[in-house]
């Protein structure tokens, strides 16, 4: 099979007629052979009666339903689990993703030898509020820094084509979705390309993720997955090094403030207590602070010998 598409969807039922039509179209004109797996994502309106009808009638449509709504990235992960492609896309259900973006996308993996390539809605529709776009900017541009991925200019955009590969090698969970190029890269999976893509309004319904708590959520999430790169098998090595060093300048600041304190009293010297000295404070403080520092690493370091992922490498080939 050429192509997997995963559409997650969360009540998106006018929609749907129209894309998977259209995905139709594309691969037909192309003579693709696809698979479109529709991941259901707990809709409360008729989006699965909708994807049971378009299966009854075309038999490359496949559907995953949620009991309830977990959100794009559980949705994604079990599209991903489920497909069977060289090449995965993935696109949103609200049309405003081109299908005709397909022959290219998959183009660039095949031919150009891209893992991962994810689409730059170049021309933002006009209308999307200030509200999304400045945050958008900055999400995208923390993003960039913190991945060391600097050829992404849209992070977040729903289209996007993978080597099949990448798709089972990476565990998409949380709101991850959004650093998905990172998670590939994470795993090693470091040739990831961008492609300019056709973006247009939505046409039914709106957002699904609307507010500001998302940007909140979208840092957090990235400063785990920056940690996890960093010293997520090392914990030790980093709070380790740190809290011995913390501990180590602390215990010399308190034997100076300590031996100043008795050369002054063997010399006969009026000092001050040492409880006066901002330094005895000073020291303390570190001496407390690195030991703390130190037990985080250890903590750190008990809990991924304990983890059954401790020894899960990503292999490419063996022979
Ligand atoms: N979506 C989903 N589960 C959710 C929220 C959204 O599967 O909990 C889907 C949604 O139906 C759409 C895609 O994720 O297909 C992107 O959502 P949306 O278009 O609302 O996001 P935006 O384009 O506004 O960033
Ligand atoms: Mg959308």
């Amino acid at each position: 099979m050429d192509i997997s598409v995963i559409v997650p969807l969360f009540n998106e039922e006018e929609s749907l007629p129209e894309l998977h039509a259209w995905i139709r179209r594309v691969m037909q004109e192309n003579g693709f052979s696809y698979e479109v797996i529709f991941v259901n994502d707990g809709s409360t309106d008729g989006s699965w009666q909708v994807i049971e009808g378009l299966q009854r009638e075309y038999p490359e449509v496949k559907g995953i339903k949620f009991r309830r709504n977990y959100g794009k990235s559980p949705a994604l992960f079990c599209g991903f689990e489920k497909a069977q492609g060289d090449v995965v896309i993935t696109m949103d259900a609200d049309l405003q993703d081109s299908p005709d973006e397909i022959p290219e996308l998959r183009r660039m993996i095949v031919e150009d030898g891209y893992d991962l390539v994810s689409g730059y809605k170049m021309n933002r529709r006009q209308g999307d509020p200030l509200s999304k776009t400045i945050p958008t900017k900055l999400f995208n541009a923390t993003a960039r820094m913190v991945s060391g991925i600097h050829n992404l200019h849209d992070f977040n955009c729903g289209l996007k084509a993978y080597r099949r590969d990448v798709v089972k090698n990476i565990e998409v969970y949380g709101e991850m979705h959004r650093y998905i190029p990172y998670l590939a890269k994470n795993a090693g999976f470091s040739k990831i390309g961008e492609k300019p893509v056709h973006h247009q309004a939505r046409k039914f319904g709106k957002s699904k993720f609307m507010g500001w708590n998302r940007f909140v959520n979208g840092y957090l999430d990235l400063l785990s997955l920056w940690f996890l790169d960093s010293f997520g098998l090392k914990p030790m090595h980093v709070f380790g090094f740190i809290g011995t060093l913390m501990f180590m300048l602390g215990f010399i600041a308190a034997a100076v403030v300590g031996g100043n304190k008795i050369y002054c009293l063997a010399a006969g010297i009026p000092a001050r207590l040492v409880t006066e000295s901002p330094y005895f404070y000073l020291s303390l403080t570190m001496m407390i602070l690195g030991t703390q520092l130190f037990v985080a690493g250890f903590l750190g370091e008990l809990i991924s010998r304990n983890s059954a992922e401790r020894n899960r490498y990503q292999i490419e080939k063996e022979i």
